[in-house]
């Protein structure tokens, strides 16, 4: 059914499953303070908002769906995973906030779907979701501020107010530690496919991985200088994300890495 597609935020399996046993109930408390904080946005456009939690599931990975009956049922699903990477709490707002984004981040949607393509719901990500949610007082006692940091800093010529600037800060914080960690989790398949070419390997897992640019931890001082020639549907290069963070956090255009605008 078109309706029902399922938007991925990564796609890999890892090898083992981490046995690192907190976290479960630090995402639920996430979860629900999120939900609490969006549920009136769904109300208003006459959604219901589904969360659910794939707790044993291994991959690093998180969903958006509608419904496959009801358009109106829009469901965030999030992996166990994104738990036992050691990411912090600033960190795993990030794929939240992005798969909320799918949802609510409008133009450029994926073809014959009601969901934002990808670097469009990171946009939103960057520029609603998560400075909305570190002005919230669940947020603002959680994490240390991020001040004499280059995240500070990039915000600190933009916003005047403190808890403007804070809340940029650390929804550039949070969202570059994100995009780190994804890239050094697939890192090594990535070097594996460069060392052994001829290998035998699921192809389409290849062809996932081969989008990817392997050669540099992405930054935000190291942008993305590829310019596409259509809107890209699919995920953007971890550098090319960041900077759409950096572009969504600072009100600035969205980065021709992954988005043409119409003629
Ligand atoms: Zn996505």
């Amino acid at each position: 059914m078109k309706s029902f597609i399922a938007i991925f935020t990564l796609f890999f399996a890892t090898s083992v499953l981490a046995n690192l046993p907190a976290g479960r109930e630090k995402l639920n408390t996430i979860l629900d303070k999120v939900e609490r904080e969006f549920t009136p946005d769904f109300q208003k456009k006459g959604w219901r908002l589904v969360v659910r939690t794939g707790w044993k599931k291994d991959e690093l990975n998180a969903y958006a769906n509608v419904g496959a009956f009801s358009e109106r049922k829009r469901i965030v699903s999030i992996n166990g995973e994104m738990m036992r990477r050691n990411l912090s709490e600033e960190a795993i707002l990030w794929p939240i906030c992005h798969e909320l984004g799918h949802h609510f981040a409008g133009q450029p949607l994926y073809p014959d779907s009601r969901l934002s393509v990808e670097g469009q719901a990171d946009y939103w990500a960057a520029q609603v979701c998560l400075p909305r949610l570190f002005k919230t007082e669940f947020a603002e006692n959680l994490f240390p501020a991020p001040v004499d940091s280059i995240y500070y800093r990039k915000c600190e010529t933009k916003y005047s107010s403190e808890l403007d600037r804070q809340a940029c800060a650390r929804t550039l914080r949070g969202g570059v530690q994100f995009q780190q960690a994804l890239f050094e989790a697939i890192r090594p398949s990535l070097e594996s496919i460069k060392a052994k070419p001829s290998e035998r390997r699921n192809t389409e897992e290849v062809r996932w991985l081969q989008k990817y640019d392997a050669s540099h931890t992405p930054l935000l001082t190291t942008p993305d200088l590829n310019i596409i020639e259509r809107t890209r549907y699919d995920h953007p290069a971890h550098q090319c994300r960041v900077d759409t963070l950096l572009a969504g956090v600072l009100g600035e255009p969205r980065p021709a890495c992954w988005y043409k605008a119409d003629p």
